[in-house]
C-alpha cells in the first residue's frame, strides 16, 4: 500500500509509513484502516535528533587536555585522588575508566584501595591526609561505601575545594546562589549536552524527573540558574505523565527502565535520559528492543543491556533525545576531568578560561 493515497489521512500514513518502513496496512474495502507494527524503529529511523553524548564528551576531553598542558607550563599538574574502598566490581569498572581518562588527558591520579573492613575513621584519616597533599586538587570518594561506614561524615570530610563530586553542602550552597564552586559531574554533563546542542534552556518549561542530591536537585537548579522554569517531579508526584507534558526538556533521572513512555512526552520535546539500567531477561529486552537484531545479537552473547529511564519509543516522537547507552552517560567521566582542572584553579585563585563549560 503506497504512503500517498489521496485520502484525509494521508498526512498521518506518511509520516507513520516514513518513521517505521516495515508497518504493514491489513484492510479489506469499507474496514477501518488498522496499523501494525511488525519490529521497533531503529535508532537510525527515529525522528528525533540524537544528542550524541560521546561525541561532546570527546570534545571536553580535548579542551581539558589543551588546559592541562597549559597549566603543565606553569608547573601545575592537577591531581585526582580516587578512593576505592572494597571489591564492588562496577566501581572498580568507573575507576578504572576514571584513572584512565585523567591519565589521558595528562592529569596526575591515584587511587587508594582501602578493603571491606575499613572503619569510618580510617576512611577520614585518609581523606584528612588527601585534603593536606598540595599534589591533590581533586578528591572523589567511590559510591557505594560498605554499609557499616557513614558515608555522610566521610563525604564531608572532603575538602569543598577538592570535593570534585560537587556533593559537599558548601559547593550544593555555592550551586543555589550562583556563586563559582565545584558542580555535580553528571547534572554539569547534561547542562554542556544541551548547550553544545545549541538547546535553549533560557525562557523554556523543565520538568526533572527525580529529586536526589546526586542528579535530580542539582540538575533542576542548574536549569533554574539558566533562567528554565523548572519543576522537580518525584514518587509522589500525581499523573506524572501529564506533568511531563509540559515540559520543553524533560530529564529522567528515576533509575526504572523504560518508565517514560510516549505519554510522557509532547512531541518535539528534548528529552534527557540520565538512566542507566541493566536488563538481562529477553522478556524485558523484547518490552523494549524486540526487532532490534544487532541488538539482540549483542545482549544475546552478553547476557545484558542497557536501557535508560525512557522507553525507546519516545525517539519516535522527541524533537532530540539522548540515546543509552553513548548520552550522559560519557559526560560523567568528561566533566570529574574537567573539575579537576576546575578545582586546580580555582584553589591557586587562578582566573577560569573561557570556555562554555559550568
Ligand atoms: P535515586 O537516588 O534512586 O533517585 C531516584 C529518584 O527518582 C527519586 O527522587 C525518586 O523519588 C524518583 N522516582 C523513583 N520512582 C519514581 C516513580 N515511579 N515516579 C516518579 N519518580 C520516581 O537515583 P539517582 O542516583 O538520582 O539516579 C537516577 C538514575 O540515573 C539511575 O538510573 C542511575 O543509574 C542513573 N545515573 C546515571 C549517571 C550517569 O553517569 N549517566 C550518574 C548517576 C546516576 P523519591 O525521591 O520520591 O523516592
Amino acid at each position: 500500500m503506497s504512503a500517498d493515497r489521496g485520502s484525509s489521512g494521508g498526512a498521518f500514513l506518511q509520516k507513520i509509513l516514513r518513521s517505521s518502513p516495515e508497518t504493514e496496512l491489513q484492510a479489506r474495502p469499507g474496514d477501518a484502516i488498522e496499523l501494525v507494527f511488525t519490529r521497533e524503529p531503529q535508532w537510525s529511523e527515529m525522528t528525533a535528533r540524537i544528542l550524541d553524548g560521546t561525541k561532546i564528551a570527546a570534545e571536553i576531553r580535548a579542551e581539558v587536555a589543551a588546559e592541562a598542558e597549559a597549566l603543565a607550563r606553569s608547573g601545575i599538574r592537577p591531581g585526582l585522588a580516587v578512593v576505592l574502598v572494597g571489591h564492588n566490581p562496577a566501581s572498580e569498572v568507573y575507576v578504572r575508566g576514571k584513572v584512565k581518562s585523567s591519565e589521558e588527558v595528562g592529569l596526575y591520579s591515584e587511587q587508594h584501595t582501602p578493603d571491606d573492613s575499613a572503619t569510618t575513621e580510617e576512611l577520614l584519616a585518609l581523606i584528612a591526609d588527601l585534603n593536606h597533599r598540595d599534589q591533590i586538587d581533586g578528591i572523589l570518594v567511590q559510591l557505594p561505601l560498605p554499609a557499616h561506614v557513614d558515608a555522610k561524615k566521610v563525604l564531608l570530610a572532603v575538602d569543598p575545594s577538592k570535593d570534585v563530586d560537587g556533593f559537599h553542602p558548601l559547593n550544593v550552597g555555592y550551586l543555589s546562589t550562583q556563586r563559582p564552586g565545584l558542580v555535580p559531574c553528571t547534572p554539569a554533563g547534561v547542562m554542556e549536552i544541551l548547550e553544545r546542542s545549541q538547546i535553549p534552556v533560557a525562557g523554556r518549561q523543565a520538568v526533572v524527573v527525580g529529586r536526589s542530591d546526586i542528579v535530580g536537585k542539582p540538575v533542576a537548579m542548574l536549569l533554574l540558574n539558566q533562567n528554565a522554569t523548572v519543576t522537580i517531579c518525584h514518587s509522589k508526584t500525581p499523573d506524572l505523565p501529564e506533568v511531563c507534558r509540559r515540559a520543553d526538556i524533560l530529564v529522567a533521572a528515576i533509575g526504572r527502565a523504560g518508565m517514560v513512555t510516549r505519554e510522557y512526552v509532547t512531541p518535539g520535546a528534548t528529552v534527557i535520559d540520565v538512566g542507566i539500567n541493566k536488563i538481562t531477561e529477553q522478556k524485558e529486552f523484547n518490552r523494549f528492543f524486540a526487532g532490534n537484531r544487532k541488538r539482540e545479537e549483542t545482549f544475546l552473547a552478553k547476557g545484558s543491556t542497557l536501557v535508560g529511564d525512557v522507553h525507546p519509543e519516545v525517539a519516535e516522537i522527541a524533537g532530540a533525545i539522548t540515546p543509552v547507552p553513548g548520552g550522559v552517560g560519557p559526560l560523567t567521566i568528561a566533566m570529574l576531568m574537567a573539575n579537576t582542572v576546575k578545582a586546580a584553579r580555582l584553589r591557586r585563585g587562578l582566573r577560569q578560561p573561557e570556555l562554555t563549560r559550568a
